[in-house]
């Protein structure tokens, strides 16, 4: 993200962004709410237009629309808060269901590979259920499997794991932390600074609309450089 601006009306949401991600890297996002963390996810993935700047993915411009932007869409996968999953879908369906429609997959191939990805996350006998069959730790481990179905180039979590029971918060994240070491590019909004410690390369600090800090988590959270920052980890630590 280079020089990247949006306003909601009087609103300053995104502040000349200046934000790179290497290929591999987990970068956690930060701050307290209202600070923009969301749109930053959302305008990465074109959900939100912004008004000025540029998003460069693996180098290319984000597409405007059509096509180029399913694309898009498929290569920098979403996982939401509240899993987002086709209610009147099985399990098994909401997986493939995008590789056949977007990627143009044969459906038995792209059920080969769902089955595959539900087996990688702890899922493999609850293919044929419906997603209210299901916890939600279970269901928010479908909709990775769902955005890791489209191969995609990084993944985009926001915060996944903030509407889960508290039992329910590891299943996930340990699915998290393994994709963070198998070189999955991530960039990960949550609250959950113990993942943040052991698996992210970077803590990107966010405040009305800015980035604060950009760092090490061992750098980060040993010696805050803001006051802003240093005034949210003690409330959340
Ligand atoms: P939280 O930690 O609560 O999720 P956040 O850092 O993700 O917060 P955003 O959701 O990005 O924050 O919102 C940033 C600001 O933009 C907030 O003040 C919010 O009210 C405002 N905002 C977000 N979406 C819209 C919208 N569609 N229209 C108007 N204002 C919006
Ligand atoms: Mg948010």
């Amino acid at each position: 993200m280079r020089g990247v601006n949006k306003h909601f009306g009087d609103l300053h949401v995104l502040q000349d962004i200046e934000l790179t991600v290497g290929r591999g890297e987990v970068v956690v996002v930060i701050g307290p709410s209202g600070s923009g963390k969301s749109t930053l996810c959302r305008a990465i993935n074109r959900l939100e237009p912004i008004e000025n700047g540029t998003i460069l993915i693996d180098g290319q411009p984000l597409p405007e629309e059509g096509k180029g932007l399913a694309r898009l869409r498929a290569e920098v996968g979403m996982v939401f808060q509240s899993f987002n999953l086709f209610a009147h879908k099985t399990v098994l369906q909401n997986v493939s269901l995008a590789q056949i429609k977007v990627r143009g997959r044969p459906r038995a191939e792209a059920d080969d590979k769902s089955r595959a990805l539900l087996e990688r996350v702890g899922l493999a006998d609850q293919a044929a259920k419906y997603p209210a069959q299901l916890s939600g730790g279970q269901q928010q481990r479908v909709a990775i499997a769902r955005a890791l179905a489209m191969d995609p180039k990084a993944l985009l979590f926001d915060e996944p794991t903030s509407a889960l029971d508290p039992e329910m918060i590891n299943e996930v994240l340990d699915v998290m932390r393994q994709l963070a070491s198998e070189g999955m590019t991530m960039i990960v909004v949550t609250h959950e600074m113990g993942f943040a410690r052991a698996s992210a390369n970077r803590v990107v600090f966010m405040a009305d609309g800015r980035i604060v800090e950009d760092r090490a988590p061992e750098d980060f959270f040993s010696a805050p450089e803001s006051d802003r920052a240093r005034d949210f980890l003690s409330k959340i630590l």
